[in-house]
């Protein structure tokens, strides 16, 4: 039997996880359960999968559901310290770290440092902190494996062979709802516009990341640490349907693809249950017949200024790339509550990058450091308006 925690049960990944742990009740244990303030979802959840502990960031909302679940005995923790009880919790083996943003980095340390095996989710973390993830990883025996659809899908291309014959990973990308427009016709975008993805139903940030395909800048940093290639060997390719979720081109040129329809449950299953496959009797399955065409094209680097800004970052290393992340969360919050606009996101990066000066390997302090200054230095431009 397999024991769970999920920090960020109440969103987009959280959910399906919890999908998947319906369809094999047997199978899985739900022990700890994390969100920030969504408590009647998080009650429903409670009451379904009786965790023995869960944590409600924000503290008023730790109260109030106190209130609401007394009949059931379930302690709710608040505050960074209740996130890092439930990912710690002795009576668990597994942490699925879908939480959304840097907040996760703490975390999913703690988990590890516990012996936790991860199943990762939030990439935000792996991109700061991948130097010191991935070697914590090996030093405590735990596996960290990819939720992310484009990482599992490199992933299972990558079951039976050895890395070092990778030639290159291509990493598929949909190009977002705004693919094939221009820089001009983007500035008027507004978030009701931009939270429109084509092929994925998923949370606001990755949604507006995915918008700016800043999201795939943040991937290809994911799978540098995920799978220890160079980023150069590393290509974004856009492919519109989201049908091939990413592929291995082997040095004797063969290529290695998973295809699937896209449905993040499957990935999920497959981190949860990895090495075995399991039958998933949820959702559609890919007709192949029925497939009228897949696509394949460049990123438009241009227009999608925020990919080749985060590629750069990830190729500067050390503490840009906490940097890029820092500034892109600041930035979409604030484009989300209406007060930038779309293009202002790259803008906004591309600014605190310039402003920051290297540090080659930071460690956690300095990277949470980073992160404040970079919210700091974009807020600064925000309120002045400049
Ligand atoms: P959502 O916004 O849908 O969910 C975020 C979850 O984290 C919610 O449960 C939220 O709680 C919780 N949360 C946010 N802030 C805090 C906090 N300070 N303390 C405690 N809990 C918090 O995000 P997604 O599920 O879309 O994404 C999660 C991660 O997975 C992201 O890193 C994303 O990039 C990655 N990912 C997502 C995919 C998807 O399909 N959605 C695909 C691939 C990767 P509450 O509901 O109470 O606000
Ligand atoms: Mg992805």
């Amino acid at each position: 039997m397999k024991k769970i925690a999920i920090l960020g049960s109440t969103g987009s990944i959280g959910v399906q996880t919890l999908d998947i742990v319906r369809e094999h009740k047997d199978d899985i244990q739900v022990r700890a359960l994390v969100a920030h303030s969504n408590i009647k979802l998080l009650e429903d959840q409670i009451r379904e999968f009786m965790p023995s502990l869960v944590c409600v960031y924000d503290e008023k909302s730790a109260k109030l559901l106190r209130e609401n679940i007394k009949d059931i005995p379930v302690k709710v923790e608040a505050g960074m310290e209740g996130i890092i009880a439930c990912a710690t919790d002795e009576t668990t083996d597994t942490v699925v770290t879908a939480l959304v943003g840097m907040i996760g980095i703490l975390p999913t340390i703690e988990a590890i440092k516990a012996g936790k095996n991860i199943c990762l989710a939030n990439k935000e973390t792996l991109v700061t902190a991948g130097h010191i993830i991935m070697p914590l990883c090996k030093e405590k025996g735990v596996s960290l494996l990819p939720i992310d659809s484009e990482h599992s899908a490199i992933f299972q291309a990558i079951q039976g062979e050895e890395i070092k014959s990778a030639h290159k990973i291509i990493l598929t990308a949909s190009g977002g709802p705004f693919r094939g427009l221009k820089k001009s016709s983007l500035q008027a975008i507004t978030p009701k516009d931009a939270l429109k993805h084509p092929n994925w139903s998923m949370g606001a940030k990755i949604t507006i990341d995915s918008a700016t395909m800043i999201n795939k800048a943040l991937e290809v940093m994911e799978a540098v640490w995920l799978f220890d290639l160079p980023i150069d060997q590393i290509q974004v390719l856009v492919h519109p349907q989201s049908i091939i979720h990413s592929m291995v081109e082997y040095v004797d040129g063969s290529i290695i693809a998973q295809l699937g329809l896209p449905d993040m449950r499957l990935p999920i299953q497959y981190a949860l249950f990895y090495p075995n496959r399991r039958t998933m009797k949820l959702g559609k399955r890919l007709d192949f017949a029925g497939l009228k065409q897949l696509t394949f094209e460049e990123p438009d680097m241009d227009t999608f200024f925020g990919l080749k800004l985060g590629i750069s970052a990830g190729k500067l290393g050390g503490s840009m790339p906490t940097v890029f992340n820092a500034a892109n969360e600041w930035a979409v919050a604030r484009f989300l509550d209406g007060r930038i606009g779309f293009m202002d996101i790259p803008d906004l990066i591309n600014k605190a990058m310039d402003n920051h000066r290297l540090i080659s390997s930071p460690s956690l302090d300095e990277i949470l450091k980073i992160e404040n200054e970079t919210y700091d230095f974009i807020e600064g431009i925000v309120e002045s308006g400049k």
